[in-house]
C-alpha cells in the first residue's frame, strides 16, 4: 500500500519534476543507491558535469559520446540517468526494453530548447539536398529530422565521413559549427542555437587570469564562442580535455567548461591546479543549472520507486535511432571511444 506522502507525490511528479518527499535525514544514499543497484540489477549513468557525489556513485561517468556507447552496451535492466532530459532520452531511443529513469524530468538543456522541432523542420525542408548532422545535445524529435548525430568527441569523423561538396546542415550550436567549418574547411549551414553555460564566458576576465597566471593553459570545450577559443591553448570534448589535462606536461588550467569536470580532473591529477573560467556576469553560470538540478538525493528516490520515467512513443523512437546507430557505426569504424 502506498502511503499519502508516496501518493501525492506520484500525482505532482509532472508538476514537481521529481518524487518530493521526505526523507530521513539520517539514510545513507550512497549505501542506499548501492543496494538497489543489485536488488534491481540497475546502472548509474552520470555525466561529467553532475555534482561530486553523483559522480563518486556513479558506474560509469563520462561526456556524451562514452555515455551513449555506454547506454548501447548495457546489460542492466534498469538505467539511471543521472544527466539532463536529452541524454535520457537517447538511452531510450538505443535501450526501447528498458526502463530509464531521470532523477528530474525538469533537467532540460537551453541549446536543445534552441531547436523547436516544427520550425527546424522547416528549415529542413527549405534546404532538401543537405544531410543533417545534429549533435546529440537536442531533443529525440531533432534526432529524428536528422540523417546523422555527433557529439564534440567525434563530429570531425562525421563530417569528414561525407562527400567533399555535400551540402550540410549543422544544428543546433552555432558555435561548435563553426568551429567545425574552420577544422575542416566546409561551409556547413549552422542553426542558430548556442548553450547558455558556454556562451557566458568572459574574454575579458579569462585574459586578466591568464595575466595572473601566466603558467596556466586555457583549455575550452568547442561549444564557446569564437572569441574565446582564439585564446585557448587546447579545445575539445569534455573528455578531450580531460585526458589532456592529465597527459600534458603543465602544472596549471583554467577551464573553459561546465565547472562540473573540475572534479575528475583535480581526482586524476590531484597535484595540478584547476582554475574554472569566470562567467560575464558575478553568478556561478559556469554551472549548468539543469545538470545541477540533479541530487544524490533525487539519485535515490527515481531507483527506488522508479519515476520519474522516460516513455516514448516507438516511431519516434525508431526515426530517431536510425541517426544515432549511424554516428555509433562511424564512430565505432574510426575506433573512437569515448570517456
Ligand atoms: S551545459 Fe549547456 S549544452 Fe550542456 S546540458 Fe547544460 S545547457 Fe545543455
Amino acid at each position: 500500500m502506498e502511503n499519502f506522502a508516496l501518493a501525492s507525490a506520484k500525482k505532482n511528479l509532472n508538476n514537481a519534476g521529481f518524487l518530493d518527499i521526505d526523507l530521513d535525514v539520517k539514510m545513507d544514499f550512497f549505501e542506499e543507491i548501492q543496494r538497489l543497484k543489485k536488488e534491481k540489477n540497475a546502472v548509474v549513468l552520470a555525466h561529467y558535469y553532475q555534482e561530486p557525489d553523483i559522480q563518486d556513485v556513479a558506474d560509469y561517468i563520462g561526456d556524451s559520446l562514452g555515455l551513449a556507447q555506454a547506454a548501447a552496451k548495457t546489460t542492466a535492466d534498469m538505467i539511471v540517468f543521472a544527466g539532463v532530459h536529452f541524454m535520457a532520452e537517447t538511452a531510450k531511443i538505443l535501450n526501447p526494453g528498458k526502463k530509464v529513469v531521470l532523477p528530474d524530468l525538469k533537467a532540460g538543456c537551453s541549446l536543445a530548447d534552441s531547436a523547436p522541432a516544427p520550425l527546424f523542420k522547416k528549415f529542413k525542408e527549405e534546404h532538401p539536398d543537405h544531410v543533417v548532422i545534429s549533435y546529440i545535445n537536442c531533443t529525440a524529435e531533432i534526432k529524428a529530422l536528422s540523417d546523422i548525430i555527433c557529439t564534440s568527441s567525434n563530429a570531425e569523423k562525421i563530417i569528414e565521413s561525407l562527400p567533399e561538396g555535400q551540402p550540410i546542415i549543422f544544428a543546433p550550436d552555432k558555435n561548435l559549427g563553426g568551429y567545425l567549418n574552420k577544422k575542416t574547411g566546409r561551409n556547413m549551414l549552422l542553426w542558430n542555437g548556442a548553450c547558455m553555460v558556454h556562451e557566458i564566458f568572459s574574454l575579458e576576465k579569462i585574459t586578466r587570469l591568464k595575466v595572473r597566471h601566466p603558467e596556466a593553459k586555457v583549455i575550452a570545450h568547442p561549444e564557446c564562442e569564437e572569441a574565446v577559443l582564439k585564446v585557448a591553448d587546447f579545445i575539445g570534448s569534455t573528455t578531450q580535455l580531460l585526458k589532456y589535462s592529465q597527459t600534458d606536461s603543465s602544472q596549471a588550467y583554467i577551464v573553459v567548461t561546465e565547472s562540473g569536470i573540475l572534479h575528475q580532473m583535480q581526482k586524476e591529477s590531484p597535484l595540478k591546479t584547476f582554475i574554472p573560467a569566470p562567467p560575464d556576469n558575478n553568478c556561478a553560470c559556469n554551472d549548468c543549472p539543469y545538470m545541477k538540478l540533479n541530487t544524490l538525493e533525487k539519485v535515490y528516490l527515481c531507483m527506488e520507486y522508479e519515476l520519474p520515467e522516460i516513455i516514448m512513443e516507438e516511431n519516434l523512437r525508431e526515426a530517431a535511432r536510425k541517426p544515432m546507430e549511424r554516428m555509433l557505426d562511424i564512430s565505432r569504424k574510426a575506433g573512437l571511444i569515448g570517456g
